[in-house]
């Protein structure tokens, strides 16, 4: 299997996992001419992501990757979890986003928090399987950087001392959530795709 739909309208996503991965060739939605909002009305991260692939699968019966990714702020009870994207509203816009998440932690000590990446796949018979990654870290109380994309200013991964928007994109692309969920993703296609 060479060719697999990557289900998401996030351009900084499709760039992200083509770096990553360089044997598979992902098609856009746009590539298989899906052009529409796919609906995310799921209550978990799987949910999405099954609602997601199963829509693009539905349409072009072709073998199909999508991800729903989020931030997970422990002192938050786990917002903004799925509502990531969409936190400050439906405008999706990150700076909006990231400010409503400071004003929310604003005086909180704890500032524990963790990107994940839930991977839902359909092969090309309908079969649906799910793959996860994981990235932990911490808030910081004002953006850093302005790299990579989303949450990126504010989260600092543990281990380091500069956030994911200060950080190199070879160091992301080695520890993301992203990269982990992915890289079982890919062990799977080599083990049952030869
Ligand atoms: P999705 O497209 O529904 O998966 O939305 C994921 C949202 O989670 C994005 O719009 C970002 O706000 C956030 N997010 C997911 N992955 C990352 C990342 O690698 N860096 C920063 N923010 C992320």
């Amino acid at each position: 299997m060479n060719k697999i739909v990557f289900a998401t309208g996030n351009q900084h996503k499709v760039e992200e996992i083509n770096r990553i991965n360089r044997r598979i060739q992902f098609l856009s939605l746009h590539d298989v001419d899906i052009n529409e909002e796919i609906p995310e009305t799921g209550s978990s991260f799987a949910e999405n992501a099954y609602q997601k692939a199963s829509y693009v699968f539905n349409k072009t019966k072709l073998p199909v990757l999508a991800e729903d990714s989020g931030l997970i702020v422990d002192a938050l009870d786990g917002r903004p979890g799925i509502y990531s994207a969409r936190y400050a509203g439906l405008q999706k816009n990150h700076q909006d986003n990231i400010a409503k998440v400071l004003h929310e932690m604003k005086g909180i000590a704890d500032r524990r928090a963790k990107f994940i990446s839930c991977l839902c796949f359909i092969d090309n018979t309908g079969q649906s399987s799910y793959f996860e990654g994981f990235c932990h870290g911490f808030l910081f109380t004002q953006p850093l950087g302005n790299g990579g994309f989303g949450y990126d200013p504010i989260f600092i991964p543990n281990g380091y001392d500069k956030s994911f928007g200060e950080l190199p994109n070879e160091i992301k692309d080695k520890i993301s959530h992203r990269s982990k969920s992915f890289e079982i993703f890919s062990n799977f296609l080599k083990e049952n795709f030869k």
